[in-house]
């Protein structure tokens, strides 16, 4: 096998595929589309930020009138104190806004759904710089105590149920695994726990969103759909990868999004689905795999009896309203025409499905991250949809961003380009990694299924991947804390620092 396949067997593997099936991911992800969008203002007045618009401030008029309680006077002299506001709530938001408080910081979040979003996939977190941050945040024992406990094994089977491969429970966990949702939870309840200094709590601006964004000559001024408009010193958008503040302020999200050639749809079962999702299992024929599971922590849940996951592959994007359910719902159901096993059973449970997680596999490629004021965070700048390591990536960024802007309050320019310059090599090695997750879950030939299995039953194999997985993970290490000092610095093996751009780090 090449090395190139067993790369991406080794991501499929540890991410895409151990948590999009084994464990299935539905109404997190359902809320995140179809749902939450539909808050979005869609016909904003948008004014587009203009690179350097800063450096040479073309309305010097700004917007007057609006300067929130608390707000530095002067842009970068006056260094703490700083308002941010920060678009998004699920996992880079929430740790963001946690961190910039303990740095002094005062952050407003945003977010587009009405309250947390609920929901079931799990995501997970591998290697140390995962852990560590996770720790310094004084979250690792909450974490381990919300974790699903571990992944469990799935079998490839084929239309007769026949298993063809397994794949083993310890490809399916990380170190630490845990539903979105209630990382979501933990990270929103952190962020709010006042800090020993006494600094202020962030502020939560639930069922709203961004409409423009427009640099002033000492800040972004931001319009709401709902909330009176305000201007902040700084703005990071952790909105996901169709994030608002990235079309606002970068430009359209054709110019930075791409499309993988693969469909990622899940959504839960219902009742009458019976035992259809007893055992986790998954059926690929050329281009399009279904699986069904259960997760054990969702059990309790009234009416839970599992839920689909399924992958398939489309060179073309399908041009649809990402709010459109009935459209999506269609869609998949003409990507599974004619395919074998209980596969239309399973697509037939589509009919009752109230919500439907459905986005195709896309990488988020930003040149540069920031934008004057504005920067990007998770995947809003590093998204790969599934395969990425996107939650440990985001809870990494997340900290380095802080660290960055409190290591030189007077200089977000320079805290920008230093948290890009530190974190890019590492999530670009991890959306890499993304980049194989569609092949691997839905190989378009039998040639592929055939090797795919063959390559799951292998010892020797499986072994690599799991190696490939770990190297990866630990491709990011971060400096040793200093005692009563929370302003650290992510370094590592895939990050060359040119001499003189980080202080304090080398
Ligand atoms: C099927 C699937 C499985 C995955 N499995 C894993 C895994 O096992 N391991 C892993 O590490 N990662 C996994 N990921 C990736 C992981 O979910 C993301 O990388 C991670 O959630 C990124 O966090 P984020 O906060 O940057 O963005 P998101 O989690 O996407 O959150 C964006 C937030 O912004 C909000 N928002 C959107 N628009 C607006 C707006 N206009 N105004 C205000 N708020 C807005 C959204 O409602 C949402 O709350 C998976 C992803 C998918 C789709």
């Amino acid at each position: 096998m090449s090395r190139r396949m067993t790369h991406d067997l080794a991501h499929g593997l540890a991410y895409g595929l151990t948590h999009g099936l084994a464990h299935g991911l539905t109404r997190g992800l359902a809320h995140g589309l179809t749902r939450g969008l539909t808050h979005e203002t869609t016909r904003a007045q948008v004014v587009k930020a203009e690179a350097g618009a800063e450096a040479r401030p073309d309305r010097a008029d700004g917007v007057p009138g609006d300067r929130p309680e608390g707000r530095s006077a002067g842009g970068g002299g006056s260094g703490r104190n700083r308002t941010v506001l920060i678009s998004g709530a699920s996992v880079a938001g929430p740790a963001l806004a946690y961190w910039l408080c303990r740095h002094g910081y005062r952050p407003t979040v945003v977010e587009v759904a009405p309250a947390l979003r609920g929901g079931g996939f799990a995501v997970d977190f591998r290697g140390a710089a995962h852990l560590t941050v996770l720790e310094r945040m004084g979250l690792l024992d909450e974490i381990g105590r919300h974790g699903t406990g571990g992944g469990s094994a799935m079998s490839f089977i084929d239309g007769q149920g026949r298993q063809l491969a397994t794949l083993p429970p310890e490809f399916t966990g990380g170190d630490l695994e845990i539903l979105r949702s209630d990382l979501s939870r933990i990270l929103y309840h952190h962020s709010l726990t006042p800090a020993a200094d006494g600094h202020p709590a962030p502020e939560y601006l639930f069922d709203d969103t961004l409409t423009s964004l427009t640099p002033t000559p000492d800040g972004v001024h931001a319009t709401f759909a709902r909330t009176p408009s305000r201007t902040f010193d700084l703005v990071i958008g952790a909105d996901g990868l169709h994030s608002t503040v990235r079309r606002l302020a970068f430009g359209p999200e054709s110019d930075f999004v791409s499309h993988l050639g693969y469909y990622v749809a899940a959504w839960d079962l219902p009742e009458s689905a019976g035992d259809l999702a007893a055992a986790p299992v998954g059926y690929s024929e050329p281009g399009r795999t279904a699986t069904v599971g259960r997760t054990p922590r969702r059990s309790a849940e009234p009416g839970y009896v599992g839920e689909a996951f399924c992958v398939f592959a489309s060179a073309e994007e399908l041009t649809h309203d990402r709010r459109d359910l009935p459209a999506h719902k269609k869609a998949i159901a003409r990507a599974y025409e004619g395919a074998g096993w209980r596969t239309p059973e399973l697509i037939d449970t589509l009919r009752a499905a109230d919500e439907l997680y459905f986005d195709s596999i896309s990488r988020v490629d930003v040149p540069c991250w920031s934008t004057g004021r504005t920067a990007l965070l998770g995947d809003a700048a590093y998204g790969a949809t599934l395969g990425g390591m996107g939650t440990g990536s985001a809870i990494i960024g997340a900290y380095v961003l802080a660290a960055e802007l409190a290591a030189s309050p007077d200089d977000h320019t320079a805290a920008f380009a230093r948290y890009e310059h530190r974190l890019r090599p590492y999530v670009t090695q991890c959306q890499e990694g993304g980049r194989g997750t569609g092949a691997f879950l839905a190989p378009t030939t039998q040639e592929a299924i055939d090797a795919r299995n063959a390559a799951l039953n292998d010892p020797a194999t499986r072994t690599a991947m799991l190696q490939q997985g770990h190297d990866l993970s630990t491709a990011i290490t971060l400096d040793d804390q200093p005692p009563g000092e929370p302003a650290l610095h992510a370094t590592g093996t895939a990050i060359a620092t040119a001499p003189g751009t980080a202080p304090g780090t080398e």
